[in-house]
């Protein structure tokens, strides 16, 4: 006879995995393991297929290092873009705000992060060489530094700038509408265009 007290082997499973996504204690855990418990069989099954589709399927984009299922991605192979103008971010999640602006009418390099001296993020471990390779190219004619106004993001564009401009490209930087230590992704659609229309150079 089950004791009240059983463990349910697959389901305590479920809940742990749950509790390993960021922001889900036990007891989001435990709510959301039931609501998977209740809904059909389908909904399990697609769940399921949508989370290993995403790690079969989804890589960055070998030019900008945007998220993409074809490589290069749907902007770099754009033939209408503007692939002189470059706008970095620093995560990818960026490229999607300044995207949903309809206002960019170049590319993007996503840099995967910023220089960060406290925790140990150098240079090399962004994707600071192949912009740089990218410029040498010859094909961009202006990089627009859009990175968040934090110190972090600040020390990553005088990084940036000092490295770039000697190679003879144009440096410039959105207008400084957002506020300081702000995030790119909480900028009302309002603030984004106003930065975007008065870039600058640095
Ligand atoms: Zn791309």
């Amino acid at each position: 006879m089950a004791s009240q007290g059983e463990s349910i082997e697959s389901l305590t499973r479920l809940k742990e995995t749950f509790r390993k996504l960021p922001g889900i204690g036990p007891r989001n855990a435990e709510r959301l393991a039931f609501h998977i418990l209740r809904e059909p069989r389908d909904f399990a099954a697609a769940l399921a297929q949508a989370l290993i589709d995403v790690k079969d399927k989804v890589l960055h984009c070998k030019v900008c290092f945007n998220l993409t299922e074809t490589d290069p991605c749907s902007i770099c192979s754009n033939a209408n873009r503007d692939q002189g103008e470059v706008w970095v971010v620093e995560q990818p999640k960026d490229l999607l705000v300044l995207e949903a602006t309809g206002l960019i009418r170049g590319t993007y390099h996503v840099l995967m992060g910023h220089i960060s001296p406290l925790e140990g993020v150098e240079p090399e471990d962004l994707t600071v060489s192949a912009l740089v390779d990218r410029v040498k190219s010859g094909t961009v004619r202006e990089v627009v530094l859009a990175l968040n106004p934090t110190v972090d993001g600040d020390g990553t564009a005088l990084h940036l700038q000092d490295v770039l401009s000697q190679l003879g490209v144009q440096v410039t930087r959105p207008a400084r509408g957002l506020a300081v230590g702000s995030q790119l992704e909480y900028a009302t659609t309002g603030m984004l265009e106003a930065a975007i229309r008065g870039k600058a150079n640095m």
